[in-house]
């Protein structure tokens, strides 16, 4: 007789969770309080002079991934996905012309060199980064636990306490002379929450964010919207016999009757499913999301040529400043201008042969507080609005937009405190001991010390993104405890 695995949540980590167990073996259920499966990577509607038109909700880009999660879920048979290889544009101090971030380390040293006077070491950092990121891979492909013993093993006690153990703060200085280099570089680990750069473990998300394969730690897109991932796996998971339950709303575990049951939502919800105490945990998020909506494709000053590259504004002039800033928003600060990522998600569709009626740009904005709803805070629409427009030449076309603030994650997609992570990636939340097992040297995925009932959201490691790393990770552990044989 098979065995029956619940998976509760349709986000990434549940969707890739449920694909690994099913092809595992395992009778899986799925169960969702939406009306369809997706989580935070799903798509929303918007009529913009008569026209209605599809865009990416939440996640936007794809690059945490990991290659084999891509080929072997069968995704990477029905979609198409594109990176661009231009270099990335960083717009430091209100600068017109922008440093360019290129992939070829001696390029990239030599431009930081001459536009932002480094003298540190470039080209030793991408090494380094490059071993401790093929530890890092290897131990995904192997759904092995992260441990410290195994990273002095592999990478040595110097890459471990500079990489793993560090703060942001120490490794930049380590590496890097130009307070614009350590600003463009120490930008990931302020991404989803507003971690304090002397944290320690906070030199880890430097790597971890770089440690995707699914473009070779780059970023890019998928052809039609991110969301074709999530719906593609619903159907790829309904073909394999996943048995699929939207407007399923679980209050209780009693609520689902299987062998095992694996949780896939953020862990606060988990914590209350289980009937478990919560955990202390610091949940807060500081990112914002302005998708600007154009009828003509935005002309860019820069590089005209170059309507795919990732585009980085920074509002700060050094480390510190990045930091003071940071924090001021954890005290009580609305808004406090940090960093926008701009995405050239439009082009890239343009790019891919999919046409679309408008052409959209998406700005990942920092640092947000908690308290209020976009509503509330046009002046940050405005300011992402007025940094993004003076870089084009055609700001009239702009014809729409749409933000959201930390609050609203937190409405629309149960985020706690509104952290994309689930959880911030922080001290005590990062690599080992990012579980919530009361023994995870036996069982890493397993939530609390209840024997049959796991957990795989963002805030289980790695950590969040459209990856389903987690889910990957924890479906393998289960499918052991099964007896079952992994499935790959
Ligand atoms: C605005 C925004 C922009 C982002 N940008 C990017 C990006 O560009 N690239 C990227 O890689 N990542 C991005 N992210 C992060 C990424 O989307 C998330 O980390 C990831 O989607 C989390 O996946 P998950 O499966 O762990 O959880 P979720 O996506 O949160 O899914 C959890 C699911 O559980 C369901 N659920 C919750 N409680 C219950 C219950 N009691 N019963 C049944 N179902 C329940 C929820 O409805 C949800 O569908 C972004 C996120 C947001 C919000």
């Amino acid at each position: 007789m098979s065995e029956r695995v619940a998976v509760v949540g349709g986000g990434i980590n549940g969707l890739v969770a449920a694909n690994y167990l099913r092809r595992g073996g395992a009778e899986v259920s799925l169960y969702e309080r939406q009306e369809s499966v997706g989580g935070a990577c799903i798509s929303d509607t918007v009529t913009v002079s008569g026209v209605e038109y599809e865009y990416p909700k939440g996640a936007t880009v794809l690059g945490l991934m990991q290659d084999f999660v891509f080929a072997e879920t069968g995704l990477s048979e029905r979609l198409e996905i594109w990176a661009p290889d231009h270099a990335k544009a960083v717009y430091f101090d209100d600068a017109k012309e922008p440093v360019w971030i290129h992939r070829d380390p001696r390029e990239l040293a030599s431009e930081l060199e001459s536009k932002c006077g480094e003298a540190g070491r470039i080209e030793q950092f991408r090494r380094d980064e490059a071993e401790v990121i093929a530890f890092l891979q290897e131990g995904f492909r192997a759904a092995r636990p992260p441990r410290l013993e195994d990273a002095r093993r592999h990478i040595g006690h110097a890459l471990t306490e500079r990489f793993i153990e560090g703060s942001a703060r120490d490794i930049l200085d380590h590496y890097f002379t130009s307070e614009r280099t350590k600003l463009y570089l120490g930008m990931t680990v302020i991404e989803s929450g507003p971690v304090s750069l002397d944290a320690p473990f906070s030199a880890f998300n430097l790597p971890l964010l770089d440690s995707g394969s699914v473009f070779g730690g780059y970023y890019g897109f998928v052809k039609g919207g991110i969301w074709q991932i999530t719906r593609a796996l619903e159907t790829i998971n309904a073909e394999l016999g996943v048995e699929t339950l939207c407007e399923r709303l679980v209050t209780s575990l009693d609520d689902v009757a299987a062998d095992r049951v694996v949780i896939a939502t953020d862990p606060v919800t988990a914590f209350g499913l289980a009937g478990l105490p919560p955990a202390p945990m610091e949940l807060l998020g500081t990112s914002g999301k302005v998708t600007f909506l154009f009828r003509k494709p935005p002309r860019w000053k820069d590089a005209p040529e170059a309507d795919t590259a990732f585009r980085f504004v920074f509002a700060s002039s050094s480390l510190e400043a990045m930091e003071q800033s940071a924090q001021r928003v954890v005290a009580d600060s609305d808004f406090e201008p940090g960093y926008i990522q701009l995405y050239g998600d439009g082009a890239a569709m343009r790019h891919m042969g999919y046409e679309e009626p408008f052409e959209r740009v998406v700005a990942f904005v920092k640092n947000l507080g908690f308290g209020k709803p976009a509503t509330e805070l046009p002046e940050v629409e405005e300011w992402v609005k007025r940094e993004l427009l003076q870089r084009i030449d055609n700001p009239e076309d702009l014809a729409h937009t749409l933000f959201l603030s930390p609050m609203d994650l937190k409405d629309q997609f149960f985020f706690p405190e509104g952290n994309v992570d689930h959880s911030m990636m922080t001290t005590g939340q990062n690599f080992s001991d990012r579980h919530f097992s009361s023994d995870p040297d036996t069982s890493f995925y397993r939530l609390g010390s209840l024997e049959n009932v796991f957990y795989c959201g963002a805030g289980a490691y790695p950590c969040g993104s459209v990856a389903g790393t987690p889910g990957y990770m924890c479906a393998q552990e289960v499918l052991r405890s099964l007896g079952l044989p992994l499935s790959s």
